[in-house]
């Protein structure tokens, strides 16, 4: 079932046009990643599915139903950092978050949400003691508060140290696991590429494609192979069935083979049996970074 069904959406302002007839459908259980280089229309379109911005035409669809506050109650989003105030713990600032979105006594969910982003130990510390990550996942928290089916979080991870990015990944994965559907929008197809199972790619509010990430990003096996003389390894897979490209970096050889299209055990022989010992030979799963940047590049840039 599709939890949020957009259809044909367009934003401008002014005369830039942000989004541009942009239909996407989320199914439910998914993380749904709205990938895109900055200025691709994220932020506007998760605005506009959040109400806080209108569309110009089109329409979008939760559970099935419309836009009503009650179903506005199933989505908790962070769409920018909370103000929270420093000089207060965890727990009193998201008694303070949960009294202003007029949902009454918050009891037990402050503890529940708090363990859920890993914060409780640290619940009773002021928040102007948290590192980036932890403030990051406070938000989450607040997000939380309410029980929400759905989280949409424009950018989690932006201006996090490695160590906090690893953390909020974990628990969008975990969060998934509980049942939740989380749409996140991301500049790094990395990150896409990690904890989300489907895409949709925008380029100057445009909807490139969307899909499963597995069918959206990754179209190719990249075979990377070595041996004590790699121009001439490269010059012998040039004769090899099948290679859609070749080509040669550092101390590796790069042979690229439709997913699913190559047999290790026939490129060893096929090696072997023309003089070549190969020292090196390792399947990789390609991700589309080559085809995401010419997906999102500029082709032609219009000056203003
Ligand atoms: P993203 O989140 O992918 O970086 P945005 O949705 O923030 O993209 O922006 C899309 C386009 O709309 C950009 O060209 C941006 O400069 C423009 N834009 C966004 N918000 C405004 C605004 N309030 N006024 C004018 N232009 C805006
Ligand atoms: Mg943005």
């Amino acid at each position: 079932m599709a939890i949020l069904q957009i259809r044909e959406v367009s934003k401008s302002y002014g005369r830039i046009q942000a989004l541009n007839k942009v239909s996407i459908e989320v199914p439910e259980g998914s993380v749904f990643g709205i990938l895109g280089p900055n200025g691709s229309g994220k932020t506007t379109l998760l605005s506009i599915i959040l109400d806080v911005l209108a569309a110009d035409s089109g329409s979008y669809n939760w559970f099935g139903e419309g836009s009503s506050p009650d179903i506005r109650k199933k989505i908790g989003s962070l769409l920018e950092t909370p103000n929270f105030y420093h000089y207060l713990s965890a727990v009193n600032n998201l008694k303070i978050t949960h009294e202003i979105s007029g949902r009454g006594d918050a009891g037990p969910a402050i503890d529940s949400v708090l363990k859920q982003v890993k914060l409780f130990e640290r619940r009773n510390t002021k928040f102007s003691t948290y590192s980036l990550g932890m403030k990051q996942r406070l938000a989450i928290a607040a997000a939380l508060l309410g029980g929400p089916k759905v989280l949409v979080l424009d950018e989690p991870t932006n201006g996090l140290d490695p160590v906090g990015i690893i953390e909020i990944r974990q628990l969008i994965t975990a969060l998934r696991n509980q049942g939740h559907t989380i749409i996140i929008a991301s500049h790094l197809l990395d990150e896409v590429e990690k904890i989300c199972t489907h895409v949709a790619i925008l380029k100057k509010g445009v909807l490139v494609t969307t899909g499963n990430v597995d069918e959206v990003l990754i179209d190719e096996d990249a075979v990377e192979l070595s041996a004590a003389d790699n121009s001439r390894l490269f010059e012998l897979l040039r004769e090899f069935a099948g290679i859609k490209n070749l080509s040669k970096e550092n101390a590796f050889v790069y042979a690229t083979f439709q997913k699913g299209g190559v047999n290790l055990e026939e490129v060893n022989r096929f090696c072997f049996n023309n003089g070549i010992i190969l020292n090196h030979l390792l399947l990789k799963k390609q991700k589309l970074e080559t085809r995401f940047f010419e997906l999102t590049a500029d082709v032609h840039e219009n000056p203003l």
